[in-house]
């Protein structure tokens, strides 16, 4: 089962509130699918092109489940194609901005571009920001003139 656990910070409370509403109209709403590595967004992708899986999946690297933008909710024992509760989320969903996958995708909930209030997305890389504080502390510490020489080295 998935999780709200491990998704972006400026997605989660409103994916939180959306399996709350979830659970509020019937308890048996879980969250099938949450964050994803490349590997399980791999699998899931063969496996809908091989037509095991009724509903669509992303190539790995365009699936905003990767990113934690995206969760996946169903009722145990319910066809999503044919549930009504699905649909009334989703166009509760569409209404306060968020992207739901409708028809092809009903399971399918992701955060709309203007749902997001915190730019928590854009982190720099490990390496990247390890680069910043090095040439954060050479543009304290030297003479602009070589700081500048050597932050032209880095590129
Ligand atoms: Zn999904």
């Amino acid at each position: 089962m998935g999780s709200t656990r491990d998704l972006d910070p400026s997605f989660r409370s409103d994916a939180d509130d959306l399996f709350g509403l979830a659970q509020e109209m019937d308890g048996s709403f879980v969250i099938t699918s949450g964050r994803r590595s490349w590997d399980e967004q791999a699998r899931l992708y063969a496996r809908s092109l091989s037509g095991e899986s009724p509903l669509p999946a992303a190539p790995p690297g365009r699936s905003k489940h990767q990113l934690g933008l995206a969760i996946d909710i169903a009722r145990l024992n319910v066809d999503p194609r044919e549930d009504d509760l699905l649909e009334e989320l989703g166009l509760a969903w569409r209404a306060v901005g968020g992207i739901w996958g409708g028809e092809v995708d009903p399971v399918h909930f992701e955060q709309g571009p203007q749902m997001v209030r915190e730019t928590t997305r854009y982190d720099p890389a490990p390496d990247l920001a390890a680069r910043k504080s090095e040439m954060d502390s050479v543009l304290r510490w030297t003479p602009l003139g070589s700081a500048i020489d050597w932050v032209r080295g880095l590129f």
